[in-house]
């Protein structure tokens, strides 16, 4: 069934809806997005993407599409549209079409910005089997540019690193560099050693998660120990656990890196914990 989309303050028929050949997402990967997930008819964590939007739309010179009050309406709109009870909603703002190809940025008095969202129905997002079983990552060298902490639609490394793991047998990448892993390639990465929870501190080499921030707080309220700091594959191999955190995949454990298994091959307690925590307080404030 054809869902129904959002474009530019319309609402239609995805196969309706139209954007420019001379839009600088396409041309440039000139945008950003972000992922909210639905569960039970309700947004997740709204507030914190839609807080982390404006913050990748100013670094890039841009400027909120909309007032928060209004991207939530029509979050709301897209959810009810669909019937849409267990899934994403995705969001991308780019810098809009100018007509031409040119490297200098147009001016946003002349050219809108295009903005879309759609919904993506995903019955049993909750229910993730890979909960029971775990990930198997590889590592791959983080060769993305310097400014990761700005979500921009710039996938392609990311998707190649998915296949890279798919490739392999596996479920997921880990990025590492300089000897130290950054993040999975869509998802924040942790490990677990002595019942305490490390994950590598906030800097422009990674992506602010949302989930991340959720989870470290939940963890932080139920008396686990928290560390920020980065590790190394050798190190999450040798931990008790390891597990990653996003918006559409919650928490997840890891059970093998690179070949090797992680806390006996088996899903941790922490990440479950973690996880029913997370799914719960989720829950209890959607909006
Ligand atoms: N890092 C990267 C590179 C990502 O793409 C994502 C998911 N968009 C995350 C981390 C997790 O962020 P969030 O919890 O906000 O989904």
């Amino acid at each position: 069934m054809s869902r129904t989309v959002y474009l530019n303050g319309d609402y239609l028929p995805e196969e309706v809806a139209k954007i420019s050949i001379f839009d600088r997402g396409f041309l440039m990967a000139d945008g950003v997005y972000e992922v909210t997930s639905v569960l039970d008819g309700k947004l997740i964590d709204f507030d914190g993407h839609a807080a982390r939007l404006e913050r990748s739309l100013v670094e890039l010179d841009m400027g909120m599409p909309m007032p928060v009050e209004e991207l939530l309406a029509v979050h709301r709109e897209l959810v009810k549209r669909n019937g849409l009870v267990e899934g994403m909603i995705y969001l991308q703002v780019t810098r809009g079409a100018p007509g031409d190809r040119d490297f200098v940025f147009p001016d946003p008095a002349e050219v809108p910005q295009t903005v879309v969202m759609f919904t993506q129905s995903r019955p049993g997002l909750a229910d993730n089997p890979a909960a029971k079983t775990g990930l198997k990552i590889i590592s791959i060298p983080d060769i993305r540019w310097g400014r990761r902490d700005i979500k921009t639609v710039q996938l392609l490394y990311p998707s190649m690193g998915k296949m890279a793991a798919k490739k392999a047998g596996c479920d997921d990448a880990w990025m590492v560099e300089d000897g130290l892993v950054t993040e999975g390639t869509s998802n924040n990465a942790y490990i677990v050693k002595g019942g305490r929870i490390i994950t590598r501190d906030l800097s422009s080499d990674i992506l602010h998660g949302i989930t991340r921030a959720a989870v470290l707080r939940y963890a932080r309220e139920a008396q686990m120990e928290v560390e920020e700091r980065p590790f190394s594959i050798e190190e999450a191999q040798g931990a008790d656990e390891a597990f990653i955190t996003s918006a559409s995949t919650f928490v997840l454990p890891v059970v093998e890196i690179d070949g090797v298994a992680v806390g006996g091959g088996k899903p941790g307690p922490v990440a479950a914990r973690l996880r029913e925590i997370y799914l719960e307080e989720s829950r209890r404030s959607a909006i």
